[in-house]
């Protein structure tokens, strides 16, 4: 679990609930020996300064790039994209994730809102919460979409991603109660330390 910024402690709790034991990441040191990584919402211009004065944002770039799996949650999804719309300039960024996002995307007048949202994975609708919260406006072709906004002014929009080892999604599901997305990354990690074989 990144811990540099946001909301790391509600993250922990559903990880722990669902069997896993997390720890948190501040310095490059702690990615030894890690099965995968939750990057927290927050402010991801805060947690991107953060991750450099660290000196931990490259090391978190190559960890990507190895293919560890990583799971964002909105400011955590801005920081996987590959590009970011009304970033601030050279926003720090771990990149990796080919999406187009844009930060503060449902404007000034719906800070906040709770939402069901179809998760495609299972099928299942899961509780969803959105804190001036980002949304994906375009995904490459290696990109799954998981969920999208169902009716009203941002119908369509795409608030869950899945690229390989990558998960995204551009609300807080570790506020509401509901483990299902926890559930879903906590068995891509598996899928991967399996591949990798005991250690
Ligand atoms: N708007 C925030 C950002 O740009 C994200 C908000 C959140 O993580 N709840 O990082």
């Amino acid at each position: 679990m990144l811990a540099l910024q946001g909301d790391v402690r509600e993250h922990l709790r559903a990880l722990a609930a669902l069997g896993a034991s997390p720890v948190t990441v501040r310095r490059p040191d702690d990615l030894a020996g890690l099965d995968g990584l939750v990057l927290p919402g927050g402010e991801s211009t805060t947690i991107g300064k953060l991750a450099v004065t660290f000196g931990v944002l490259e090391p978190l770039q190559r960890a990507v790039a190895r293919g560890m799996p990583v799971y964002g949650a909105c400011a955590g999804m801005i920081l996987l994209a590959d590009t970011i719309l009304d970033g601030v300039p050279d926003q720090p960024r771990i990149g990796g994730l080919d999406v187009v996002v844009r930060r503060n995307a449902f404007g000034r007048q719906v800070d906040s809102f709770e939402a069901a949202v179809a998760w495609a994975a299972s099928g299942d609708r899961v509780p969803a919460v959105f804190i001036r919260a980002p949304w994906v406006e375009s995904a490459g072709s290696t990109v799954s979409v998981l969920a999208r906004i169902e009716g009203g002014r941002a119908d369509g929009m795409i608030v869950a991603v899945r690229q390989g080892a990558l998960l995204a999604t551009s609300f807080h599901p570790e506020l509401t109660g509901d483990l299902r997305v926890h559930e879903h990354f906590v068995a891509m990690v598996k899928a991967g330390a399996d591949r990798r074989g005991p250690r």
